[in-house]
């Protein structure tokens, strides 16, 4: 199909138009590559119209829960959803962390919403190219939510904070008293951490949000103008959600008037500038005729101790530029 056409279908929210557009942007194929690019190019200008929303929280903490509560809520007040994960486990494992059991079943028929399992990918970074570009089309396609959900794999949080307006954490309440379960450096990238299944035990989730908060005050602040926020909430019995939505929609306002909203995304959309032509850097080198000649046995001279690491990467790279 011409690529305009593809391109206007998925304006009108074609769902079939986007399932085509997403499987070029997701194919490994050199051609699709190019023809991805090309349809982003003409999407790029009507893009950027959405709230982006991360969240991340270990197996089991219920993340598709609160996602199929939290994106029905929004579906209700009129907003039009989309659900994408990174989800890099299935370079390790084989299958995936998200996506492969029935999740947010009631969400998947909603007609306002669009939920998309994580691309399968080599690499994180692979993984993280094509969500990002997935998101770009679903907002050209008209959805004003766009909700990116991942498991704490790897560095998978940090790259989904790095493509998102907001980021959150979910936790359990478990805590007793200490904070359980938080990888160093997750509660640093959070916007606000939400406390799931409260309904369990009231008097945990009361304590554990004390707790929270506590740890919060400690970190330094990421903005001056935001002060992370510890809600509780029960995506099972669906309380507290509506709370949830309040609190981003004062965090939009509050950063779209003091400009850091569109200062972040300005600040997004350089790194990762970079970080893609640091990827594309790397295979243009590793491919290079004369560098995949000569990398084995140098690669293998600086395991014996035969050549230094630096006098092999110049030789490298002298090979590369000539
Ligand atoms: P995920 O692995 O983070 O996506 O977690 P799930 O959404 O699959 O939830 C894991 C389990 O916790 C499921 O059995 C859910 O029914 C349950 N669960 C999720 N939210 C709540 C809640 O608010 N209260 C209670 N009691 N159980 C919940």
């Amino acid at each position: 199909m011409e690529l305009h056409t593809l391109a206007d279908n998925i304006r009108k929210g074609n769902i079939r138009a986007m399932g085509k557009g997403i499987t070029l942007i997701e194919s490994k194929k050199p051609e699709h590559a190019q023809k991805a690019a090309q349809l982003l190019d003409i999407l790029l200008p009507h893009t950027g119209n959405s709230l982006r929303v991360g969240i991340t929280g270990v197996p089991g903490v219920g993340k598709s829960t609160f996602i199929e509560a939290f994106g029905s809520y929004l579906t209700a007040q009129g907003h039009k959803v989309a659900v994408l994960a990174v989800d890099p486990s299935s370079q390790i494992t084989g299958g995936s962390i998200l996506g492969d059991k029935t999740r947010m079943e009631e969400l998947s028929r909603d007609p306002n919403a669009f939920i998309r399992p994580s691309p399968a990918g080599d690499t994180l970074g692979g993984v993280a190219r094509r969500t990002r570009e997935t998101m770009l089309l679903c907002e050209a396609a008209g959805y004003n939510i766009i909700i990116v959900e991942t498991v704490g794999v790897g560095q998978s949080e940090t790259t989904v904070a790095s493509m998102v307006d907001f980021f959150m954490l979910l936790q359990l309440a478990t805590a007793g008293d200490e904070l359980q379960g938080i990888k160093k450096g997750v509660m640093e990238l959070a916007d606000a951490i939400i406390i799931n299944k409260s309904d369990i035990d009231q008097q945990k989730t009361a304590l554990a949000r004390q707790q929270y908060e506590n740890a919060l005050h400690i970190l330094r602040p990421k903005s001056s103008n935001w002060i992370v926020p510890v809600l509780t909430v029960s995506a099972l019995r669906n309380e507290g959600v509506s709370a949830v939505w309040e609190m981003l929609d004062s965090f939009r306002t509050t950063m779209q008037q003091s400009g850091e909203f569109d200062e972040a995304r300005k600040h997004q959309s350089v790194d990762w500038m970079w970080a893609l032509l640091m990827d594309d850097l790397k295979g243009l080198f590793l491919n290079h005729k004369d560098v995949k000649g000569i990398f084995p046995q140098l690669q293998e001279a600086v395991s014996q101790g035969i050549t230094t690491p630096s006098a092999a990467s110049r030789r490298l790279l002298d090979v590369f530029r000539r």
